[in-house]
Order: C-alpha cells, then structure tokens, then sequence
C-alpha cells in the first residue's frame, strides 16, 4: 500500500479508503480535562470511545475479520481508547504481529506522546508510516490549565510539572519521528478561554519542527470530563484559528474525531454486525 493512501492525512483519499482502529490500549498515563473515557456507546462518536478492548492476539482475529468484510481498508491504526504507550507492550505487539501478517499495510497510531520515545526506533522499523501526537500547548502557562496529571515513571505530576514534562517528551518525540522519516501529524483541541488564542504559536512551533500537518479539533464537551460546561467553539471560530495556523503548517479539515474502534471511511461508520464482531472477539 502506498503511504500516499492514508485517507485521514491525504484528503483527496478520504472517500476512497478507510482505516481500522484496534482498540487494545485501555489506560492512559495523563488525564486530559477534557476527556472522560467512562462512556461506552456505540452512538456516540469521539475518542476514548469503544465497544469492547482486545489483547493484542483477539485484535488479529477481528482484523482477519474486518479485512474479509470492509473493503478498501488501507490503515491499521491504534487510538485508544487510552494512551498507546500507556500500554507499550499491547501497543508494539499488536504492531508486530500486523506487520507480519500484512506487510503491505498502513501502520498508524494516536498517542499524547509522553511514552513513545523509547519505542520510535523499533516503530521506524516497523515501518509504522504515520504518527498522531495531540499536543494542545506550548506555554506552561496555558498547558497547565489543560491536565490534572501526568505520570511519570512512578511519580504522578501534578497540572504544573506534569504539563512541563510532557511537552518535553512530545517536542523530543516529533523531533525523533521526523528524524525517522515518520509522517508526523499534530492533533490540537481548541479549548474555549484556555488555548483558543494560542493555537497560532502552536503552530509556528510545529512548522519548526518540520510536522507534516495540524489538525485543529473543536473542543467536545464530555459529561464526565473537568471541561464538561465549556462550550464547543463555534465553526466560525474553528475556521478563523484553522486559518491563522496555515499561514504556518498544513492543516487537516476532514477530522471525524474518530472513535477508538472506528471502521472503514471516515465518516461512513459500519455497523452492527462488525460491531458485534469485536465484542465477540474480545471474550
Ligand atoms: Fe491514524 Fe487517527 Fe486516522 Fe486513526 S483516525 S487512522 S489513528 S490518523
Ligand atoms: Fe483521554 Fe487521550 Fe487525554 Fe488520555 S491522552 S486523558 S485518553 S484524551
């Protein structure tokens, strides 16, 4: 498969591909105030969300599944419904065992990028082609405002500390991933009166680096979540930022802010019977 057929950072593949999330990662090792990964719906459709977490070995057996029944499927991604690298060793071997059984396939995967740092090289030989790191700031004193924790190592960090080491690793991390050739993407949520106005020095920073494209994610209000009386911002406010922040860097506008379990093109869900396929495979 040709990298070029990743319908989520090629816009003009979007309705020609779809892409498969292998939803074997359920922890998370920070906690964004937006999220609250509580619910589990299979109406609902953000991230976090999923019918049912597989082991590594239950992900080949309902991708088997999905390859035979969805057709044009040209990525194998993981997003969720925690952090990737909050469960390296579930994460890396679900990698393995798809590049071994698919070699042609699109390899892809969704992290906030605290823990990917030490699992890049053998993602680069994986040839895990493409990267998502959400990364919502660059100022401490914004970025602070959008965690409660962050762990790290055996020590939970609080808003302050927590945000200052995590975006140490992700600046680490992009500057890695590019070193490797890894398509990079930056996924930033717009978070009314926190980072509304600072998306642009995002931005900036990430033309630096040399990210392939931003993509700038209308905050979702989650009921269970810090965030949850914040307002979504208006589309008119998504597509003034969007506009500011591509004077600097590519952006993305067909995000579906995907589920952890999503199937097929975007945006064109399948349904039941995969969806009963999953929670099949993960008893
Ligand atoms: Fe990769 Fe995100 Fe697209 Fe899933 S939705 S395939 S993780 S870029
Ligand atoms: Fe939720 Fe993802 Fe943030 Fe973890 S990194 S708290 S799963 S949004």
């Amino acid at each position: 498969m040709n990298i070029e057929h990743h319908p989520c950072f090629n816009a003009k593949m979007r309705g020609k591909y779809g892409r498969v999330h292998l939803p074997v990662a359920p922890r998370c090792n920070i906690q964004c105030n937006y999220c609250d990964r509580k619910y589990d719906c299979v109406n609902e459709s953000r991230p976090g969300v999923t019918s049912a977490v597989l082991t590594p070995h239950q992900a080949m057996a309902y991708l088997e599944y999905v390859l035979e029944e969805v057709k044009n499927i040209s990525v194998v991604g993981i997003a969720g419904p925690g952090d990737p690298f909050a469960n390296p060793d579930e994460t890396m071997e679900t990698l393995r065992l798809t590049r071994k059984r698919y070699p042609e396939m699109i390899l892809c995967l969704a992290t906030n990028g605290l823990g990917i740092g030490p699992y890049i090289d053998e993602l680069a030989e994986l040839n895990v082609s493409h990267v998502t790191i959400t990364l919502n700031a660059i100022d401490s004193e914004i970025g602070s405002q959008l965690y409660a924790f962050v762990r790290h190592g055996k020590k939970v960090l609080g808003p302050r500390a927590g945000f200052d080491v995590l975006l140490e690793k992700q600046l680490e991390a992009i500057i890695r991933l590019k070193e490797k050739n890894v398509t990079t993407k930056v996924n930033t949520i717009i978070v009314p009166g926190v980072n509304e106005t600072h998306i642009e020095s995002v931005a900036e920073k990430m033309a630096d680096l040399r990210v392939d494209i931003l993509n700038c994610i209308p905050f979702y209000p989650n009921a269970g979540a810090k965030f949850a009386n914040l307002e979504e911002p208006s589309k008119e406010v998504v597509t003034a930022i969007r506009k500011k922040a591509a004077r600097h860097i590519p952006q993305m506008y067909h995000c579906k802010r995907c589920r952890a379990d999503a199937v097929g093109i975007m945006g064109q869900e399948n349904g039941c019977a995969v969806n009963e396929k999953l929670q099949e495979c993960a008893q």
